[in-house]
């Protein structure tokens, strides 16, 4: 079972990769994103103007809101078939589960993070159909001081997002791995990612990618110790060279 599921876990990589496009950079891909994502929230904290720490409250407020969107859009859109999130289905049950296994969650190269970030356009379409209607609601019955604080909340979280997942994914061993290993806690947020890549686990536990808040409150928080997962794939690795 586990060989067959190795076995195609390998055609779909190839398959994957030989329909990128060859003119996707994947350095082009994650440095716009960063630099699209952090343009947005030095402009947005440049326009504060003598604020409240009433309107500071806004920043946690909206990482928690962000918290839920994320647990909310992977539960429901990312594993389950609707109407209006089947492209996101088909990327991230369809291709980003199939390319990684919880015993093969390392990126082999560059061009394999076009499975692992959104596309670009993901932050445009967050910015123009979240942020901003959010952002003018709030500004109208609020401040614009929270609106630019929300603004610049709402894509830190987005960032955040894209940031840990992509961790998640970076080869064990490589020296980018090192520096999150020295983040407090990021080994077993890196742990409970992994364990949601299970094929028997992804559509039931571990749905946020940063912080767990929501399995937590949710009660779909799943966690095996790492000796004990790593026990457990040396058994069915044997099994399935048998
Ligand atoms: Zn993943
Ligand atoms: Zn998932």
């Amino acid at each position: 079972m586990a060989m067959m599921t190795l076995a195609a876990m390998t055609r779909f990589r190839d398959q994957y990769r030989e329909g990128i496009a060859t003119s996707y950079s994947g350095w082009t891909h994650m440095l716009s994103v960063l630099a699209v994502g952090l343009g947005i929230i030095i402009y947005a904290l440049a326009q504060l103007q003598s604020t409240s720490w009433m309107e500071w409250l806004v920043f946690p407020l909206t990482i928690l809101v962000v918290n839920f969107s994320e647990y909310y859009a992977h539960r429901w859109l990312g594993h389950r078939k609707t109407k209006y999130g089947k492209l996101f289905y088909s990327r991230h049950t369809g291709d980003h589960h199939s390319f990684f296994l919880e015993h093969s969650m390392d990126y082999e190269a560059v061009r394999d993070w076009r499975v692992v970030l959104f596309p670009l356009y993901l932050i445009f379409a967050f910015l123009l159909g979240l942020i901003l209607p959010t952002g003018y609601l709030l500004s109208e019955i609020f401040s614009m001081n929270a609106a630019y604080i929300y603004a610049a909340a709402g894509i830190s979280g987005y960032l955040f997002y894209e940031v840990m997942h992509f961790s998640y994914h970076i080869p064990r061993g490589h020296g980018a791995e090192k520096i999150f290993l020295v983040i407090p806690g990021w080994a077993a947020l890196r742990h409970l990612h992994v364990l949601h890549h299970k094929r028997d686990k992804m559509a039931e536990a571990n749905f946020n990618i940063t912080l767990p808040i929501f399995d937590f409150l949710l009660g779909t928080l799943f966690w095996q110790a790492i000796v004990e997962f790593e026990k457990e794939q040396a058994v069915n690795a044997e099994g399935s060279a048998k």
